[in-house]
């Protein structure tokens, strides 16, 4: 009964993270203050009134329209909502009631958010992924954290080079290296190493009906990896023993 009441509190902060994750998807990306003004209708830019800001469920009760124009509201903003609550319960389960609990929370809303804005506008804002590596360190084991950030970080740049030389193109934005900095910090080693393996294999899927579709458009690759992060992240025993079972049968 406790347990069902503690995961609603956190369904519930998640959901109103969420709603401010809306927010940042669509300001910063536009240079906006992400504070002031107070939310406006898109369409014909009324301020919202405060029952039309709750997560959720304004959406339902305004049937997915605006209270003045009528004009649709996308899905997306109750879908976000939605995720960063799922997304609170899973690392609340995962790791229970820490005093690092909400900064995890918090690193993985913020690459929820680069995720979002790279597969919107193609592009992985410095703010947003500099604040989450930042807030990746802050655990129990910040000093490891802040090696397996660098080594992480490093080695990845080190492949950017590799790869440049002999594809002769340029590979992997500087987006990427700092994310890889966060997923060190977050995974770890060899963890690091399978959220990196697993993010090329999620990357292969839209990379090869790009190639079919479009002419060598670029692929964003960030979604990937923090997608896998967060895979590993809640399923690092089941990864490790996997990869027990790969090498030693
Ligand atoms: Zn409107």
């Amino acid at each position: 009964m406790e347990e069902i009441l503690l995961v609603t509190v956190v369904f519930i902060f998640g959901i109103v993270i969420g709603s401010f994750l809306n927010v940042l998807i669509y300001r910063i990306p536009n240079d906006e203050n992400i504070a002031f003004p107070a939310s406006k209708c898109q369409s014909c830019q009324t301020p919202l009134k405060w029952w039309h800001n709750i997560p959720i469920i304004s959406w339902i009760i305004l049937g997915g329209k605006c209270y003045f124009c009528k004009e649709k509201i996308s899905m997306q903003y109750p879908l976000i909502e939605f995720a960063t609550g799922m997304i609170a319960i899973v690392l609340f389960l995962k790791l229970g009631l820490v005093w690092y609990l909400p900064i995890i929370f918090m690193v993985f809303v913020l690459l929820f958010a680069l995720v979002m804005i790279d597969f919107k506008y193609m592009a992985v804002p410095d703010s947003l992924n500099l604040l989450a590596l930042a807030l990746a360190i802050i655990n129990p084991h910040i000093i490891e954290s802040i090696q397996y950030a660098l080594m992480a970080a490093g080695g990845l740049i080190l492949l950017k080079y590799y790869l440049e030389y002999f594809l002769n193109k340029e590979a992997m934005g500087e987006g990427d290296i700092i994310v890889a900095g966060t997923m060190g910090a977050l995974l770890g080693f060899p963890l690091f190493f399978y959220a990196l393996f697993l993010s090329a294999i999620l990357a292969m899927i839209p990379s090869l009906i790009a190639t079919y579709t479009r002419e060598d458009k670029a692929v964003p690759f960030v979604p990937f990896l923090a997608i896998a992060t967060f895979i590993v992240y809640v399923a690092d025993k089941q990864f490790m023993q996997l990869a027990q079972w790969l090498m030693y049968g």
